[in-house]
């Protein structure tokens, strides 16, 4: 079963070139990303947030072809994931209160903890640093492709570094295509977006002090989930990283390195409006009134698109934070395809999951915001 695939041993080789199959997630097809991820090869699989691109988190050569092959920053860390709580003893030398109720509360969910590594895990992995990023996956099938491969597997989203992130096996395709011998179509990613990163601070390692917690990345799991399973207070105990929503000053060391670096954008210049559908619509014909050379696109809420006079693209009811996630990568890529060369974008607003929504948009758009709110 192993040599189904035509393809080189050696993972020092480049990749470019190999023919990539898309296999649906069989016991059989399970167990050769297995074993391809045994012998230091990639694999894109299917969670639930997007598309990840893995490889044995234990495996210097793999990891750095994970980076080869995205063209990601050599200083943005990946996340480790594992199909079992026990695992985090295998890469982590702290494992506090406040993680092992986290877990208990979210795992296997879209919530990820930044902790103290151990000497196990590659430098590779964290690109110099001291913590590791885990989490333990919802979706079956990279749950089930941890186990095959017998090893915590280091995963970014499978997509080229700055594009959006991929949440179908058509979109990995499109970027990873020829790169990589195999992707595990698990059909759409049902969040959409990429899990929440935390960070967990104590003043004692002993965890005799209750930690601290900073959101870095939003996502499907909020601030207020988060004090709920802990019992900690947003605000006090629970602060949201001023990154999430500014960009960083030109100096400033980002506390998550992925945050200083361009995300999820299309090759259209992306344009956020803060306001209601009125002020947007408004927005939207004022541009079209002095029609520039440029190919004018707007992205909205369901229902919105037909009372705009330019072509459109709906994501998700303006109150249906989830599916908002869900449609925004594909919406973005779809854009791209139609050739859009400005799209303006109705901001969600940041209550609950829609803060992750905003976060992704806000990055695509490079911080270019129209907030009507202010205007009025
Ligand atoms: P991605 O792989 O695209 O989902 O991105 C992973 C995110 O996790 C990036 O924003 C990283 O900066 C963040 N991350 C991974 N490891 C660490 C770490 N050790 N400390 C802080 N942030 C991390
Ligand atoms: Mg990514």
């Amino acid at each position: 079963m192993t040599n189904i695939l035509p393809f080189s041993r050696n993972v020092q080789e480049c990749e470019i070139g190999v023919e990539t199959k898309i296999l649906a997630p069989t016991t059989e097809n399970i167990a050769l990303a297995g074993q391809l991820l045994r012998d230091g090869r990639l694999v894109a699989l299917h969670t639930e947030t997007v598309y990840g691109l893995a490889a044995n988190a234990f495996d210097t050569a793999a990891v750095s072809e994970i980076f080869a092959v995205k063209g990601r920053p050599q200083d943005n860390p990946l996340i480790v994931h594992i199909a079992d709580v026990d695992d985090v003893h295998r890469l982590t030398r702290w494992f506090p209160e406040t993680a092992r109720k986290l877990a208990g509360a979210f795992w296997p969910g879209p919530l990820t903890m930044v902790l103290p590594k151990n000497k196990a895990v590659p430098y590779a992995v964290t690109c110099g640093l001291d913590t590791v990023a885990l989490r333990m996956p919802g979706s079956p099938v990279m749950l089930a492709a941890i186990r095959a491969a017998g090893t915590p597997l280091a995963a970014p989203s499978a997509n080229r570094s700055g594009r959006p992130s991929p949440t179908r096996a058509a979109h990995v395709m499109d970027d990873l295509g020829g790169k990589i011998p195999l992707i595990i179509d698990g059909g759409s990613c049902e969040i959409g977006v990429e899990s929440t990163v935390i960070s967990i601070i104590a003043s004692r390692t002993d965890g005799a002090v209750p930690a601290k917690i900073k959101i870095l990345r939003p996502g499907a799991v909020t601030a207020d989930e988060i004090a709920a399973a802990t019992g900690l207070s947003v605000g006090s105990d629970i602060e949201i990283d001023p990154a999430v929503l500014s960009p960083l000053p030109e100096d400033a060391a980002p506390p998550s390195p992925g945050m200083k670096h361009r995300h999820y954008a299309p090759r259209a210049e992306v344009i956020l409006v803060e306001g209601d559908f009125d002020g947007f619509a408004d927005v939207v014909s004022r541009v079209v009134g002095d029609a520039g050379p440029y190919k004018l696109w707007a992205m909205c809420f369901a229902g919105e698109g037909d009372k705009l006079s330019v072509p459109y693209i709906e994501y998700g009811g303006e109150n249906d934070h989830l599916g908002q996630c869900g449609a925004i990568f594909d919406a973005l890529r779809r854009l791209d395809a139609m050739g859009a060369e400005r799209v303006y974008v109705r901001a969600p607003s940041r209550d609950g999951i829609g803060l992750a929504a905003y976060n992704r948009l806000l990055r695509a758009a490079g911080f270019r915001v129209v907030n009507l709110h202010k205007e009025t």
